[in-house]
């Protein structure tokens, strides 16, 4: 255990949770020279970060507010870069493709279309046999299961320390400062901490207030598998999405249900999803999904993460509640993070993400 504060060692850093905000935010700290550990309760990146479909947009962008999009624009513009750098770290393939999205079945094209231009994100309005569409060519995807991995190759790849099955229970607090976390086997004192328990954020660890207004949204996914090549974009519409990935498989989904921290999966929704993603590709009728999973969504008003110092601790930083994008928004959420505890003037104004504005916001108010 190290000695918080010894004049000797760079200031130690501990993250809470290493889904894609712990891992993103760890990788950022260690290139500017920290000493990092990361704690999490189960296996690496394995609940949300690993469950998502990993599109790097919002599904309809010009259908939130600008803080989200400001996040996610922030991202979207450096991802291939950011990705770049963590395949050469680790030597490992994270399937970014920038494969294009098209939309259909969207009542509001002419908003769509200047929202898009107002943002610098290319779109095109094309009229097809069965309706009008918005093709975004420059909409990306990520596989995130791979991406997560090179994450985690990257960070142990800079020193990282990772502990799995690791999960925070307690706390050592002295006056505003939280001194040590305290884990079933093991105690991991620091000089600082980084809250990314993801859809647990909301839930207070004892003497840790949660993170207002996080709760976990349940999304239910399906997997189907094509021959490589038969789709090579990402179609939406009215709520489904179908990502291909480059060697045949097609993710299909995807549900939005305030159902708790319950993970299972039903009948009636593996077969309306089917039937859905049968109408948007015909040829996905005829086959059975291969796979059908859910995972639990850090759920936030308006989408709206908390990137922030704890308000009751000096020492305590959260990056949390990235609900239905957290994929998207990791590497601008990790940079900002990263500019609040170093003192620096952010690149976006921190204020959407504030603790303070996350306690203003609520879920009735949400679209
Ligand atoms: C079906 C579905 C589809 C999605 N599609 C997309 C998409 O296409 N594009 C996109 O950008 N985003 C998408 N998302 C959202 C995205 O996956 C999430 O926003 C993102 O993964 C959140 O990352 P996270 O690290 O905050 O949370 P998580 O990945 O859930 O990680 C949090 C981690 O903290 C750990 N933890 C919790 N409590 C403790 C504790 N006390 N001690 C130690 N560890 C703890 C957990 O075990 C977990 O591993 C999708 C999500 C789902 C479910």
């Amino acid at each position: 255990m190290r000695k918080p504060g010894h004049p000797d060692s760079k200031p130690s850093i501990v993250v809470l949770g290493a889904g894609i905000s712990g891992l993103s935010t760890a990788l950022a700290l260690l290139k500017r020279g920290h000493d990092v550990t990361l704690l999490e309760r189960g296996e690496v990146g394995a609940e949300a970060s690993w469950a998502g479909g990993g599109i790097l947009s919002p599904l309809l962008p010009w259908h939130y507010s600008e803080a989200l999009a400001a996040l996610a624009l922030r991202s979207m513009a450096g991802y291939a870069d950011w990705v770049s750098d963590i395949e050469t770290l680790s030597e490992r393939h994270a399937e970014y493709w920038r494969c294009g999205m098209q939309v259909s079945g969207e009542a509001r094209l002419g908003e769509a279309l200047a929202w898009c231009e107002a943002h610098g994100l290319a779109a095109q309005h094309m009229l097809t046999q069965t309706g009008e569409r918005l093709w975004l060519p420059d909409i990306a995807q990520v596989r995130n299961p791979r991406l997560i991995m090179a994450l985690r190759a990257a960070v142990l790849r800079l020193g990282g320390i990772i502990h799995t099955h690791s999960a925070v229970e307690t706390l050592t607090i002295r006056a505003r400062e939280v001194v040590a976390v305290h884990a079933a086997r093991n105690s991991y004192a620091a000089d600082r901490f980084v809250v990314a328990t993801g859809a647990w954020s909301g839930i207070a660890l004892p003497s840790l207030a949660g993170v207002p207004n996080i709760r976990p949204i349940r999304g239910q996914m399906l997997l189907f598998k094509l021959e490589p090549g038969m789709l090579d974009t990402i179609l939406y519409r009215q709520g489904l999405y179908l990502i291909p990935r480059r060697d045949g498989h097609v993710l299909a989904g995807s549900t939005l249900e305030d159902a708790g921290f319950d993970k299972t999966t039903d009948d009636a929704t593996c077969q309306r999803l089917h039937a859905e993603a049968a109408e948007l590709l015909p040829v996905l009728g005829g086959l059975e999904p291969i796979r059908h999973w859910a995972g639990l969504r850090p759920g936030s008003p308006e989408n709206i993460p908390v990137i922030d110092r704890h308000p009751h601790f000096d020492n305590v930083f959260v990056n949390v509640g990235h609900y239905r994008y957290g994929v998207t928004m990791a590497p601008a959420s990790a940079e900002l993070l990263i500019d609040l505890m170093e003192d620096r003037t952010p690149a976006l104004d921190p204020a959407p993400y504030r603790w303070q504005a996350a306690l203003e916001r609520n879920w009735t108010d949400s679209p």
